[in-house]
């Protein structure tokens, strides 16, 4: 099955700035939904969806796993620069693998499924008010009115790891896709989204009328809305960079589709006449030139998958790679900086080399470090002594 795709997004009629984006690069669709003061909510929402996107082309893990890599990049900014703090967004993502759409998931923007006419709920809101319908606290009406009612109880960005929410929906020719941010779903009811998804077969103009729609309602957030229509024939093949027609897209930050890096190795036409011994030192250059590439990716590959705890600017770390350097390159880099003080770590015994790293199998390996020393830290005495 191939997708058809159309998106439209829209600052509303009350906010000042879009802080929504979507990402259209087929077979890899997402809206996400940013907050965060100064320009933090664009910059949330932007670098999530750019971070997938580089993911994808790579061909870099699943969909959960990129789901992951964006949090972190959302979340080791918000650490780092200081005028987006605490940003985060929401994140709803659709691959199309042929016969099956696998949803990934978190926030309060949403996936619906129109089928036959029927609109469905694919998605589950990560709000307050919808953890208070499920215990009971308070009844559907009652959420749709409430005061925090977009009070997330899970973003991307705002921690180290995120819960992710994976669906697989078998499609059906026919079948329609929606993902929307709550710009959408706030302003007008699911029966009103069901008519007008219905009623415009245009998968473009199906989009548009969705956003018109929400602006005429009020259109008091942001709206985005991305479209999909499951028609037959081939899918598309996604991860060939060369032919893909990439658009991330914010209002006001575009997001440049990544340049190919793929090197491709092939022995270059030799003219005929040429001596034996030309022609074998040009198979040699391409024998010592991939041994080369090879050694690099197969390094680097290396590198991305080691992990340790170490010190960067006086607080424990998270680092990928090894704790050294060759020739004046550092075969690692910080992955997260933590609030932890590397003094008081080193206090103990335990951590007294945390300075020369400390090796962990993996990320989670890693974390459970930080968090054993983060536990063994704060159960020091107050007044620790200074060296
Ligand atoms: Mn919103």
């Amino acid at each position: 099955m191939r997708v058809i795709a159309a998106a439209a997004t829209d600052v509303g009629r009350v906010r000042e700035g879009n802080e929504d984006s979507y990402l259209l690069e087929d077979p890899l669709f997402a809206v996400a939904d940013g907050m965060g003061g100064h320009r933090g909510g664009e910059v949330a929402s932007s670098l999530a969806l750019e971070t997938l996107q580089t993911l994808f082309h790579q061909g870099s893990g699943d969909l959960d796993e990129q789901v992951q890599e964006a949090n972190r990049a959302v979340f080791e900014k918000s650490m780092h620069d200081r005028r987006v703090a605490g940003m985060g967004t929401t994140l709803t993502a659709a691959l199309a693998e042929g016969e099956r759409v696998r949803i990934a998931h978190v926030g309060d923007s949403r996936a619906y499924l129109l089928r036959r006419a029927e609109l469905h709920l694919l998605t589950e809101d990560h709000t307050l008010v919808r953890r208070m319908v499920a215990e009971g606290e308070i009844s559907e009406e009652e959420a749709e009115a409430h005061p925090q009612r977009s009070v997330l109880t899970r973003a991307l960005g705002v921690d180290m790891w995120v819960d992710v929410d994976e669906l697989v929906v078998e499609v059906e020719q026919g079948d329609r896709l929606l993902l929307c941010t709550d710009g959408l779903t706030a302003m007008i009811s699911d029966e009103r989204i069901r008519q007008i998804l219905v009623g415009q077969p245009d998968t473009q103009a199906a989009a548009d009328a969705l956003v018109s729609a929400a602006n005429e309602a009020g259109g008091v957030d942001n709206i985005t809305v991305v479209v999909l229509d499951l028609a037959e024939g081939e899918p598309h093949r996604g991860t060939s960079s060369a032919e893909t027609a990439a658009s991330a897209h914010h209002p006001s930050a575009p997001v440049r589709a990544p340049s190919a890096t793929h090197p491709v190795l092939r022995p270059a036409p030799k003219p005929p006449g040429h001596g034996r011994s030309l022609r074998m030192a040009g198979v040699w250059v391409a024998v010592v030139v991939g041994a080369l590439v090879i050694g690099l990716v197969g390094l680097r590959f290396y590198l991305d998958r080691q992990w340790y705890v170490g010190v960067a600017e006086e607080h424990v770390a998270i680092y990928r790679g090894i704790p050294t350097e060759v020739a004046g390159f550092q075969l690692h880099h910080v992955v997260v900086e933590t609030a932890i003080p590397a003094d008081a770590a080193q206090s103990l015994t335990l951590y007294r080399d945390l300075q020369q790293g400390i090796t962990a199998a993996d990320r989670h390996a890693a974390e459970a470090i930080v968090e054993q020393i983060r536990s063994d830290v704060a159960r020091l005495p107050v007044e620790t002594p200074q060296p």
